[in-house]
């Protein structure tokens, strides 16, 4: 846990440092759980955008985007349930004053016992070895069996009373199972109270006119409601989908975990409308095909796992979180969710419109059903992030501390470096620079010792330098110098552009989702 604690304050403290993420209104001593994208941060966090989008909308001819606003007519809210059951549960601490979601301290519990395996696991390891079978331990091991029926039964539990909105049942979980507040170890708890997320705010000029608004919870609805304009203008036949990023507002209870909870946040969604009946199959589909893009970026299968939901929102039929390792554990980075026909059937009520299909195969209009895809591009940018900060020992005993960023993904491809500042090198580097930076986001710098200069790119995730020395006058060659390796190969200028673009371009990288 510890290890994990100092990750995560690394993570946190390179962001800052290297100019990727800052708090918002830092003078003003910030705001809570909301941030700024800085100069790197925004170019790593655009990239991440890019690479969702070309793989969900340019690669699948039967995607289109769509890009709606923040501000939807007040009935939307309430027809997809958000005004009366976009809830968390949340209980305070009396003595500690501090506000918790009550189903994330079971949650958290259940992690704790989940950590035990896991040194089960560890200690089994060592003492088979090589012949140490790691499922039919899981599967016999009666402490393990033990742990694994004590989470299953408070998570169960958790889930019905939720389910059945018994709060009163939720608090006496947490007392039962002895749970304290994490800050402070006080036992000493409020009752839990449901508690609205959605921001809401005033439309019009005067008081009189004015009409209650609500600043997005999610993208999605701006999807379903333009299901049938784009539907018909882009004379779309199902199976279709729809994508959309952008920002989405929730008054999170905790925020405490950097950009992994914000209050003002990005999504990445789309929806994918079928035939009812054939969800199963779609469901299978999309979770597999947005694993595949996770694993594209070359961060580990280790890293990732699915958790299947036991409590369904009011929407759903089925729905699963990919799960990512993150420096504080395993948590959710992307929901597959199979909607049914809930959304668009809420709104033909609700609006009083239509919103059909009409399938010329079946000679029949149905009301779509939908599965969905929703990443958090600031969870995805934290995960990216903290999976790619490495510290090093170099064989000459010192460290150093590198951004392995996939180079997709890099804010800057390459950084050109006169060796010294004189005898025409600054020249011929900005000419590189001009040349490249058409191609690429490049970056040159021509102060302190090369060296120092090579770091500075290394804590940033610049996958490549390249160097202009005095050779360079004689032969047109420079050094090209690889982030991971460190290894330098000679090469010709002209070469350059094609050598650097086939490692980083997002052909490449994206054909991997297909393997
Ligand atoms: P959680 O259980 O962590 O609150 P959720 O299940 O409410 O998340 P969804 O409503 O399914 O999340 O939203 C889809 C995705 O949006 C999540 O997988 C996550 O990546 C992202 N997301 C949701 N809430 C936030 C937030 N407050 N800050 C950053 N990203 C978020």
């Amino acid at each position: 846990m510890a290890v994990q604690e100092d990750q995560f304050k690394k993570v946190l403290s390179h962001a800052k440092e290297y100019g990727f993420v800052f708090q918002s209104s830092e003078i003003y001593d910030g705001l809570s759980a909301v941030y700024d994208y800085a100069q790197h941060g925004v170019e790593l966090k655009k990239n991440i955008r890019d690479y969702w989008w070309k793989a969900m909308v340019q690669l699948h001819e039967n995607i289109v985007g769509v890009d709606a606003a923040i501000l939807m007519h007040p009935t939307t809210w309430k027809a997809s349930g958000h005004v009366d059951a976009f809830n968390d549960p949340l209980i305070d601490n009396k003595d500690s004053k501090k506000r918790y979601r009550a189903d994330v301290l079971v949650e958290d519990y259940c992690a704790k016992i989940e950590g035990k395996i896991n040194k089960e696991v560890t200690k089994a390891a060592k003492r088979f070895g090589d012949s140490f079978d790691k499922d039919q331990f899981m599967a016999t091991n009666p402490r393990v069996l033990g742990y694994q029926d004590k989470i299953k039964s408070i998570l169960g539990r958790l889930a019905k009373s939720l389910e059945n909105e018994d709060l009163a049942d939720v608090k006496a979980l947490i007392e039962e199972l002895g749970i304290a507040d994490p800050m402070t170890g006080s036992k000493n708890w409020t009752e839990v109270k449901q508690f609205n997320l959605m921001f809401g705010t005033q439309i019009g000029a005067s008081a009189e006119n004015s009409t209650q608004v609500y600043l997005r919870p999610e993208t999605a609805q701006g999807i379903f409601v333009n299901f049938l304009n784009v539907q018909k203008t882009g004379r779309m036949k199902i199976p279709f989908g729809i994508a959309q990023t952008g920002k989405a507002f929730r008054n999170e209870i905790v925020a405490r975990q950097f950009i992994f909870r914000m209050r003002e946040f990005e999504q990445m969604e789309m929806q994918f409308f079928i035939k009812p009946g054939t969800q199963k199959e779609w469901y299978e589909h999309w979770k597999k095909t947005r694993l595949a893009w996770h694993l594209s970026l070359g961060m580990g299968e280790e890293n990732y796992r699915f958790h299947d939901h036991e409590k369904l929102a009011h929407y759903a039929d089925a729905a699963a979180d990919i799960e990512f390792q993150f420096p504080f554990g395993f948590k959710e980075l992307e929901g597959i969710h199979s909607r049914t026909d809930f959304d668009l059937s809420q709104h033909e009520q609700f609006s009083g419109k239509k919103l059909q299909y009409f399938d010329p195969q079946e000679n029949k209009s149905y009301v779509p059903y939908v599965v969905e895809t929703s990443i958090g591009l600031d969870r995805m940018f934290l995960a990216v992030f903290s999976n790619s900060l490495i510290e090093e020992q170099l064989e000459n005993g010192s460290t150093r501390t590198v951004l392995k960023l996939p180079p997709v993904l890099a804010p800057y491809k390459v950084a050109i470096l006169p060796l010294v500042k004189k005898d025409g090198l600054p020249e011929i580097a900005k000419e590189i620079v001009a040349d490249l930076k058409w191609d690429f986001n490049t970056f040159y710098d021509e102060k302190d010792a090369v060296g120092k200069r090579y770091r500075r790119q290394d804590a940033i995730g610049t996958p490549f330098c390249v160097t202009v020395d005095h050779q360079t006058l004689e032969d047109q060659t420079v050094t090209l110098r690889h982030r991971d390796s460190m290894d330098q190969e000679r090469i010709a200028i002209s070469d350059l552009r094609q050598i650097i673009g086939n490692l980083v371009s997002m052909r490449m990288w994206l054909k991997k989702c297909e393997s």
